[in-house]
């Protein structure tokens, strides 16, 4: 910048310099030519015409009156002759100024004159004039004037331009050197920056990795680990400071001998550790192990103790280090995650998750090995009455109690699991003998038959067991369990309190049964599938619609539609009727309800009630809880109920039972009537209110005159008892007929409608003529029997 900005001036002063050197030089030579020029001429000039006036003033003193006339002596007298070139002219001039001599020739211009004066006896008498041309000396002046301009044209250009020229390359040198300074200096800061970034970095580096450090032992705090490490063949093992306080020991007491340490592990975990090393040793590879330790608060606690090797230069291994993490918490939360996933929390036993995964061990060894396992599936009898009479927690109480005992009767050989709900599963592991299984099963439905106190109150529970062998009867969990199934369903079958081993030749259909009753199981737990169709019943005299029947619908999501006739037996049988029966008396009571909310005609809705409802529920109670639920008028509903209940209990009872729904106020219908054994004596006893005829008694009835008089006889002993009489399965117009011929009150039956959905039953019961064009006989189902009954009505 500095050189910059001084390049100009400097400039300025060469040119300058050059110039005056220049101006000198010209001038010098000619004016130092004229100088002398002027010098040596105007000397010789003085001193001819001194020369002169002397040789004239001795001449004069002796002719002093004549010298004037005498020229041309006065001529000779002049040194003009020793001028070999004549140059010059002479004059003499007397006192007066008279011109008495001119000797010699000289140009107009460019002369230099010289005078002398004559003196004779100290007067001057005149006076000698030399004039000498200058032209040569004015010639030799212009051409040194013109030598010299040229000289100083060079020494100009000599002065100025070489300068110039070492200036400039010296300039670019300079800036050359300037450049790779400034080059150097901007590499330099560069540096300088690098390094400075450098040392930044660094600085952060080293700040982060003391905070990465502290955060490590941070870590290691909360990670509960800490660092050891120990050369082979030393007595002493290193612990950091933080293995210490891991195990909350004294580093003082504790020491770090390796015998001490070793006695903090309990169990088998220091030869576990051990072993751990042999495996490092064998493979290089970093090993873990855990195990349990001794803290020295004295708890015990659980730790991952990890192990490396530690090698010397030759890759020989000389030692171990590793660490050692307090692994408890973690321990425990897996303990209560496999509690939680394995055990049932209810009775502590395995649940369905673990007995499948016992299962399926049992099945593998027992196919490796050629031994022999057995799988006894149980449940409970009574189990819903306890639960839905006394209430979940009594259920629940239950439940522990038979664990328990079951538990007690097995001891510690045998595993047993709690699938659920009231159903067990025990699996008798080992080669066990058929006498052996079957003294067991014998001994468990002993154990949990009979009554069990509960906090509660005293209950009355009992078991029935399917047993299979494995790997006899089925290869897969799936395949036992279904066997298993089949054989308990067996046992039920056989009168509760048995057990019944698998066999292979069970039939399809019972299979099928038990397959039907463990869906069912699922519709009636999760509600689903289930639905309530509702028929019709039609007051013969006014055509008019009285009543409905409630019947139960199961749509199953791969067997579709199952007929309750497949269905109800099933449920009767496995005592779930109970619940299908509470759960459609609730639905019923709640559709009969809203349709009287709504408006509608008040009218009565029969509900079936399976006989095992009367005997194992408190049924009574649960018709006053739906009737208080609901607020249906207890005269709109109507117990259907069938002779078997009569069948295996005591008149008293029954009587009793009846008694109170009449004083409920519902009605109480006979239902299938005539299918059944009863002791007419006994039926008069009861308070029915109506008496259903089984659909048995229509078939014929038009045709068979016997078939006729043995239907009027049952209507007229109905009637006699005092029974309103409704007749079920009717399907044509001749039977209406003749049923009106025989004072029949009600008709139920497809010749009117179809049990259906609600609405469709309600659209009927408003207007029973609308379809079929006679009164009192409509089409709802479009079956080709109804078609011809309406044809033949119409
Ligand atoms: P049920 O109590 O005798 O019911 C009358 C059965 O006769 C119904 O069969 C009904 O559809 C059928 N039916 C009505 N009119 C005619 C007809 O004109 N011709 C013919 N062939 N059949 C007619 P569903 O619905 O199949 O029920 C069969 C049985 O299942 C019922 O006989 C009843 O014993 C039982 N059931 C149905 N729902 C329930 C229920 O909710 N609880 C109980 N405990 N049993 C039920
Ligand atoms: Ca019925
Ligand atoms: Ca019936």
């Amino acid at each position: 910048m500095q050189i910059n900005t001084s390049i100009p001036s400097l400039r300025q002063t060469v040119n300058g310099i050059a110039l005056a050197v220049a101006i000198i030089t010209a001038l010098a030579g000619p004016l130092g030519y004229a100088l002398v020029g002027y010098g040596n001429n105007s000397a010789r000039a003085s001193f001819r015409a001194a020369l002169s006036a002397h040789r004239l003033a001795s001449y004069i003193y002796q002719n002093q009156e004549m010298w004037k006339y005498q020229k041309s002596r006065l001529g000779e007298l002049l040194v003009l002759a020793e001028d070999p070139h004549k140059l010059g002219r002479h004059r003499i001039i007397d006192n007066t100024g008279r011109l008495v001599l001119s000797e010699g020739e000289v140009p107009a211009h460019f002369i230099m004159t010289r005078v002398a004066s004559i003196i004779v006896a100290e007067n001057t008498v005149g006076f000698v004039e030399f004039s000498i041309p200058l032209d040569n000396v004015l010639l030799y002046i212009g051409l040194t004037a013109l030598f010299s301009l040229l000289l100083s044209l060079c020494v100009y250009a000599a002065v100025r331009i070489l300068p110039l020229r070492v200036l400039d390359r010296a300039l670019g040198a300079l800036e050359a050197a300037n450049r790779t300074i400034l080059d150097k200096n901007a590499v330099l800061e560069e540096q300088n920056r690098a390094l400075r970034q450098r040392e930044q970095d660094l600085q952060s580096a080293e700040a982060t990795l003391k905070h990465r450090s502290d955060q490590l032992v941070e870590a290691q705090k909360i990670g509960k680990i800490g660092d050891w490490s120990y050369a082979l063949g030393d007595a002493d093992v290193w612990w950091a400071p933080e293995m210490y306080e891991l195990l909350a020991h004294d580093p003082e007491i504790l020491g770090c001998s390796a015998a001490a340490i070793k006695a903090l592990y309990v169990e088998d975990g220091a030869r576990r550790v051990l072993d751990s090393q042999a495996e490092v040793m064998r493979t290089g590879q970093v090993n873990s192990v855990d195990v349990k330790a001794k803290r020295g608060d004295g708890s015990i606690g659980d730790f991952a103790v990890t192990s490396k090797a530690v090698t010397n230069a030759e890759g020989r291994i000389i030692g171990f280090s590793g660490t050692i993490q307090d692994i408890s918490a973690r321990k425990s939360a897996e303990e209560t995650l496999e509690r939680l996933a394995y055990y049932d929390p209810l009775t502590g036993l395995a649940n369905r998750a673990l007995f499948h995964r016992e299962i399926n061990d049992v099945l593998t060894h027992c196919t490796q090995t050629g031994s022999r396992a057995a799988l006894l599936l149980l449940d409970l009898d009574h189990f819903k009455e306890v639960n839905d009479s006394l209430g979940h927690a009594a259920g629940d109480e239950l439940l522990c109690k038979v664990a328990h005992l079951i538990s007690r009767a097995l001891g510690n050989n045998h595993f047993l699991s709690r699938l659920g709900g009231d159903e067990f599963a025990i699996i008798l592991r080992g080669d066990v003998d058929l006498s052996a299984i079957e003294a067991l099963a014998a001994e468990v439905i002993a154990t949990i038959s009979g009554s069990i106190t509960l906090d509660w109150g005293e209950v009355t529970i009992g078991t029935s067991i399917g047993i299979v062998l494995i790997p006899r009867d089925g290869s897969t969990l799936n395949d036992l369990l279904r066997h298993a199934d089949l054989a308990l369903y067996r046992a039920k079958e056989d009168g509760r309190g048995r057990f019944d081993f698998f066999e292979a030749d069970m039939s399809a259909g019972a299979q099928h049964k038990i397959v039907l009753a463990r869906e069912l199981r699922r519709a009636v737990n999760n509600n689903t599938g289930l639905s309530v169709h509702y028929q019709p019943q039609v007051e013969l005299s006014t055509g008019r619609v009285t009543g409905f029947e409630a019947l139960m619908r199961w749509t199953h999501p791969t067997f579709g539609n199952v007929p309750p006739s497949d269905f109800i037996p099933i449920a009767e049988s496995s005592q779930l009727i109970c619940d299908l029966g509470l759960w459609i008396l609730r639905e019923a009571a709640l559709q009969a309800k809203a349709w009287i909310d709504a408006g509608e005609t008040a009218r009565e809705i029969a509900v079936n009630v399976s006989a095992a409802q009367i005997w194992h529920t408190d049924f009574v109670g649960d018709v006053v809880r739906v009737l208080k639920e609901t607020g249906l008028p207890p005269h709109l509903l109507c117990l259907e109920l069938t002779e078997s209940l009569l069948a295996d209990h005591a008149e008293g009872r029954v009587r009793t039972v009846l008694t109170e729904f009449k004083r409920l106020g519902v009605t109480l219908a006979l239902d299938d009537f005539g299918t059944d054994y009863s002791s007419l004596g006994y039926l008069t006893q009861l308070p029915f209110d109506k008496l259903k005829i089984d659909r048995i008694f229509i078939g014929g009835i038009v045709s068979s005159e016997r078939a006729r008089r043995l239907l009027e006889g049952v209507i007229a002993l109905g009637r006699g008892l005092g029974m309103l009489i409704v007749m079920e399965g009717v399907e044509n117009p001749d039977e209406v007929e003749i049923l009106r011929g025989f004072n029949c009150d009600v008709i139920q039956g497809y010749v009117f409608a179809r049990p259906t959905p609600a609405s469709q039953a309600l659209t009927f019961a408003r207007d029973p003529g609308a379809k079929a064009g006679a009164p009192g006989i409509v089409e709802v189902a479009s079956e080709p029997a109804i078609q011809r009954t309406l044809s033949a009505a119409g």
